[in-house]
């Protein structure tokens, strides 16, 4: 099982990247769609964080209230920890089963905090980072999701530096500002055909 953990910085380019590879018949294992899957109505994760946080933490139609939980968790380290605590084994065991029944040669798991979380690492044949300037991430999560420079800056001081996350790295590609679809099209491909060979090694 050949398995790409892709990363990155919020803003990196992440999703795109992925997306360049989907295009190319490479089975995505998302980690956050996972834990988007498992918190909405009727996840596996609902139960569990009723009864750890309260029917409060729970919106109407049955999912986990995330606007409540993200204020929760980033004023306080210990509810941070009490969720990872449930999503994190859940995550884990849905991510195992998309990998064993992923088709192809290799595939890709996208996992944000791959760098931060340190176990990801071990699970995966070789670490992919995108790579990026903060202030190009800065303006593109202003741009994309409308935050303030500050909401983009408290975010990504909570992730890993990008000197860390690049000294995790078995591949990079950088996607700056020079950066367009069409170079980044170039290097997915560059690193597809690396990817085929090693699995097929
Ligand atoms: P991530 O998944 O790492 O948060 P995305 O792939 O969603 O990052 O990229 C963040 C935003 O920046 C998106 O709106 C995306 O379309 C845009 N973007 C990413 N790379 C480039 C690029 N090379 N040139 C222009 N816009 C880009």
């Amino acid at each position: 099982m050949f398995s790409i953990g892709l990363t990155g910085g919020i803003g990196s380019g992440k999703s795109t990247v992925a997306d360049l590879f989907a295009a190319r018949g490479v089975p995505l294992i998302d980690t956050d769609l996972i834990a988007h899957q498992i918190t909405a109505p009727g996840g596996v994760a609902m139960p569990l964080i009723a009864s750890e946080f309260g029917q409060d933490f729970i919106a109407a139609n049955g999912s986990l209230d995330r606007a409540k939980m993200r204020a929760l968790v980033f004023a306080d380290d210990t509810a941070k920890t009490r969720l990872e605590a449930i999503v994190h084994p859940l995550i884990r065991a849905e991510t195992e089963r998309q990998r064993h029944a992923a088709p192809g040669t290799y595939h890709i798991v996208v996992v944000p905090l791959l760098v931060e979380s340190g176990e990801w690492k071990a699970r995966v044949s070789r670490v992919l980072v995108v790579d990026c300037p903060v202030e190009t991430q800065i303006a593109r999560v202003i741009r994309r999701n409308g935050f303030t420079r500050d909401q983009v800056l408290a975010i990504i001081a909570k992730q890993a530096s990008r000197e860390a996350r690049i000294a995790a790295a078995d591949d990079i590609i950088v996607n700056d500002e020079a950066a367009t679809l069409d170079t980044l099209a170039e290097h997915v491909d560059t690193l597809h055909a690396r990817y085929l060979a090693l699995a097929a090694a």
